[in-house]
């Protein structure tokens, strides 16, 4: 067990116990947002946050409900074919008052409040209409996927399998078509159920990453535990947080692990040239980030061709 706990003074003002109780839950709110297992102590800047969140909750209900929320498409490359691995759909949020709200703000607000689900079937079903659309557009690329976050939120739905098998066959997309991303392995309380999860999602045909891969919790044993078809090894690798010598070993030893289990290896947030070149030394064949291209629309996506001279790159 891991307790969290939000703590409110009685100042003297405050004398109202609802109020004291309204203040300690916002506190363990924020406990709970922090990490879990700490304690946190209210104060105004934290009620400002809590008013903030209210709001954004109920705005997002409302665009999801309008269909207001937009999907780009981010080009995973195969660096040693040339052509496009596959797309990552990422979801966009653009409020009218407040502009542009990142999805590392309102995902963890849609799963909090159970929205993801509605949410994720939608990311899901656009994610197979533009699959099928690219497929037709890029004849020459016949096995261009589609990935597809999925949090825990979304992984405990009953009969997850078949109802999202469902949902994309209903576009002329099979399950095989389609990557399913999962992260935070480690945080979750109930591994056999996910493990049970994981396994009907594969039984069904689906490709499943771990996504995120090095970012904190995950393990190489986790590797062995989880059925994976592909890791995406996280952008903190590569952005200079740690020792270069490092970031090569532990990527040669991923790869190597990749090559002998049979699944893929993804290096994800790349940025420069060098980085590449580093990959392709160590053998990763996989490769998403900036220095290929910004998540874009799907109609931008249709066109977009990888094309490695354009990055100086070329053998
Ligand atoms: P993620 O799955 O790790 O997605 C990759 C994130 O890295 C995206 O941020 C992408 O824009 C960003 N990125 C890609 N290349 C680079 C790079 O070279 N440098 C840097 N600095 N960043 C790069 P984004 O779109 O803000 O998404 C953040 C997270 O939100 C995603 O992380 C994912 O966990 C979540 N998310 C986004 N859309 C969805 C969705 O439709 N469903 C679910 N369940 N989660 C989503
Ligand atoms: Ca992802
Ligand atoms: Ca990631």
């Amino acid at each position: 067990m891991t307790p969290s706990v939000g703590l409110a003074l009685a100042d003297g003002e405050t004398a109202d116990a609802e109020q004291l109780l309204r203040e300690a839950d916002t506190a363990m709110y924020e406990a709970k947002q922090s990490g879990k297992a700490c304690v946190r102590v209210f104060d105004a800047a934290m009620q400002r946050r809590a008013a903030e969140r209210l709001r954004l909750e109920e705005d997002l209900r409302r665009a999801i409900e309008r269909d207001e929320l937009t999907i780009q498409y981010q080009p995973i490359v195969d660096l040693e074919g040339g052509t496009v691995h596959a797309f990552e759909a990422l979801c966009r949020w653009e409020h009218a008052e407040l502009g542009p709200i990142g999805p590392d703000r309102f995902i963890p607000i849609a799963e909090d409040t159970g929205q993801i689900v509605a949410l994720g079937e939608r990311v899901l079903v656009s994610a197979a209409r533009w699959l099928a659309r690219w497929r037709r557009a890029r004849p020459e690329e016949p096995g261009v996927r589609v990935q597809v976050n999925l949090l825990r939120h979304q992984l405990a739905a009953d009969g997850l399998a078949e109802w999202i098998a469902g949902l994309v066959r209903g576009e002329g997309i099979e399950p095989a078509d389609v990557v399913l991303e999962t992260t935070e392995i480690a945080y979750v309380e109930d591994e056999d159920t996910l493990i049970r999860t994981l396994e009907s999602l594969h039984g069904a045909g689906f490709v499943l990453s771990l996504d995120d891969f090095g970012a904190g919790y995950s393990t190489l044993s986790n590797l062995k535990r989880f059925p994976v078809d592909q890791v995406k090894i996280d952008r903190s690798f590569f952005s200079g947080a740690h020792e270069q010598r490092d970031v090569l070993a532990l990527t040669r030893e991923i790869v190597t692990l990749a090559g002998n289990r049979g699944f893929d290896a993804v290096a994800e947030g790349l940025e420069s040239a060098e980085q590449v070149t580093v990959l392709r030394v160590v053998g990763c064949r996989y490769a998403q980030g900036f220095v290929f291209a910004r998540p874009m629309g799907g109609d931008a996506a249709l066109d977009w061709r990888w094309d490695e001279a354009r990055l100086g790159l070329a053998a």
